[in-house]
This record gives C-alpha cells, sequence and structure tokens, in this order.
C-alpha cells in the first residue's frame, strides 16, 4: 500500500491525505480521552463501531437534507470525507440536564430541559474549551452571525431527527457535541456537518433503566464501555448481535 500522509492526529482520530483534492481520510482509533486528556484508555474495537455508527447517522441526515462531510467508509476503521475548514467551536445541544450542565447551573442531572438549549464552547484543548457567547465569537471572527444562525438551525434539526431516531430503540438522547466546517465550492461557501457522531460525543441513557450508553461509562469508571457503544449499534440494526465474548450491557 502506498504511504499516506498524515494530516493531523487528535485525541481520538488521524485525518489522512484522501485519493483526491478536497478529500481526507479519517481513521478512527481505539483511544479514548476525557477531563482534557487527563484520563486515557485503549478501549478495544471502539473505533470500528465509531466508524460504523457515525456513518450510519451521517448517512441517514444526508438523505433528509443535512449535509455533512461524508462520502462513503472504506474499511472497519477508516471512512472517505470532504475536507472542511473546521468551526472551532464544539456545539453542544441539552434535552436533559447532565455533565458539566449540572454542576454549573445547579440542576440535578436528568432534569427534563424546558427546552432545548444549545451552547458554544471553544475548541481549544490548551484552554480548556472555554464556554463562549455569540459575542465572543463573532469578535473575534470564530464564525459569523450568519455561521452562527445555520449552526443552530442544523442542530435543532440534528436534534430533532436523533432524538427520534434513538427513542424509536429505546434510546434517550441526553446531549451531544457537534462540529461544523466551511465546505468551499467555487465561490460559494456551505456550513456543514463534520467530525463524528458517535457514543464519544453523545449522551445516551436507556429508556427502561437509565443505563449509560455512551462515553460517560468510561467517565465514570462504570466498565462495559464498548460493550454499550456495540449496543447502541445492534439497536439501530447496524450490527447483527453483540460482539463475541462481550459481555452484555444488561
Ligand atoms: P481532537 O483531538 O482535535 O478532537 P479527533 O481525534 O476528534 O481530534 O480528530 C478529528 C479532528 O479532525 C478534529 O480536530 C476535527 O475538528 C477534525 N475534522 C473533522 N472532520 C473534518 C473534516 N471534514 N475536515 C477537516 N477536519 C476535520
Ligand atoms: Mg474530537
Amino acid at each position: 500500500m502506498t504511504r499516506r500522509k498524515k494530516i493531523y492526529e487528535g485525541k481520538a482520530k488521524i485525518l489522512y491525505e484522501g485519493p483526491e483534492p478536497g478529500t481526507l481520510i479519517q481513521y478512527f482509533k481505539d483511544d479514548t480521552t476525557a477531563f482534557d486528556a487527563t484520563k486515557k484508555a485503549v478501549l478495544e474495537g471502539k473505533g470500528v463501531i465509531n466508524n460504523r455508527i457515525s456513518e450510519y447517522i451521517m448517512t441517514r441526515l444526508n438523505s433528509i437534507g443535512v449535509q455533512n462531510h461524508f462520502i462513503k467508509r472504506l474499511n472497519l476503521r477508516e471512512q472517505l470525507i470532504r475536507e472542511v475548514e473546521i468551526v472551532p467551536l464544539e456545539v453542544v445541544c441539552r434535552n436533559i440536564a447532565a455533565g458539566q450542565f449540572s454542576t454549573r447551573f445547579g440542576v440535578p442531572e436528568g432534569q427534563a430541559l424546558p427546552r432545548s438549549i444549545i451552547e458554544f464552547y471553544l475548541k481549544d484543548d490548551k484552554l480548556h474549551d472555554p464556554m463562549v457567547a455569540e459575542e465572543h465569537i463573532t469578535a473575534f471572527n470564530w464564525a459569523t452571525t450568519q455561521e452562527i444562525d445555520d449552526i443552530m438551525a442544523l442542530t435543532l434539526r440534528v436534534n430533532d431527527f436523533l432524538t427520534g431516531m434513538f427513542g424509536a430503540v429505546g434510546i434517550r438522547l441526553v446531549d451531544f457535541k457537534l462540529e461544523y466546517g466551511r465546505l468551499y465550492e467555487g465561490d460559494m461557501v456551505r456550513t456543514v456537518l463534520a467530525d463524528e457522531i458517535s457514543p464519544d460525543c453523545c449522551r445516551l441513557w436507556d429508556v427502561q433503566t437509565n443505563e449509560k450508553m455512551d462515553k460517560d461509562r468510561f467517565r465514570r469508571d462504570l466498565g462495559n464501555v464498548t460493550e454499550a457503544y456495540v449496543e447502541v449499534a445492534r439497536r439501530l440494526g447496524i450490527v447483527k448481535q453483540a460482539a463475541a465474548g462481550g459481555e452484555s450491557v444488561h
């Protein structure tokens, strides 16, 4: 195989040069980090399952007109994507209080929010991804007012779709994080969804038992992390059964 140029290595994925200009290959690692990468582990098979879940969700979002960077899955760990200029924001959408939100605002974990709330965090590990307001975003040109409007509208559409999709298989979508990018096409620039959508960046609770089926299993040392991700994929019909040898999450 020809040696591909590595463009970027992040905490959970690697980006390689793609086969054509304007494309990249996104490789899903098993590496997992939390709390500003102070907590680290390698969870065998996690990258494989996230590659599949993200493929599934991005494909379904594309089919309802939410444009994104996904082109096609290449193999177990890699997908071909369109290269975008990442908007340096982590866009968080919350339906139920949990995690940082509960700590920051004193709202008990599990309490339904009066409406979905979108928050912006600056994507900057050195600064520990501080929460930012529209004022900061536009003043520092991290995104324009138009981009913020587009991002909010798209995020609410993604939230509606994912809430229904997970709800149909007995999973509550508590919150999730998205990243967006600028896709340049000639003189045109479009805001599209990028990065990944997987249990690494969503909070997913079993509707019946409230059992966590996401990265909080890793953050809170609950065990069976990959097994829970596989169960999410199984319920969505992406994989047929739980991985051989893996303990059930129930
Ligand atoms: P990080 O540690 O920075 O979160 P990841 O391990 O998540 O990195 O690797 C993915 C990186 O690639 C992220 O920095 C993300 O912003 C970036 N990225 C995701 N999708 C695209 C894309 N379509 N084009 C360019 N960069 C992308
Ligand atoms: Mg990331």
